[in-house]
């Protein structure tokens, strides 16, 4: 599976897995490398917006800060399953 190639607001290249997501309230959240071999994590992709600017607390919880897609730690999953 091939990585999608983006650009962050910073001006780095970064590479998007579209089979590795989080699912998000609003949409998924995809895993986000620094290198096409998957080899340094960078961080997360909304799904939803587009966008790269996401952060992740010290609960696991994953936000999108500019379209507010969250994904919260396990009882997100508890509660829909
Ligand atoms: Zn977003």
């Amino acid at each position: 599976m091939e990585l999608e190639t983006h650009t962050t607001p910073d001006g780095d290249a970064v590479f998007v897995d579209r089979t590795e997501a989080d699912r998000g309230s609003k949409g998924p959240f995809f895993a986000v490398y620094r290198s096409e071999t998957r080899g340094e994590r960078w961080g997360y992709f909304c799904g939803n917006c587009e966008g790269f600017d996401t952060a992740m607390d010290t609960m696991a919880r994953i936000e999108c800060n500019d379209c507010g897609n969250v994904r919260k730690p396990e009882e997100w999953d508890a509660a829909h399953e």
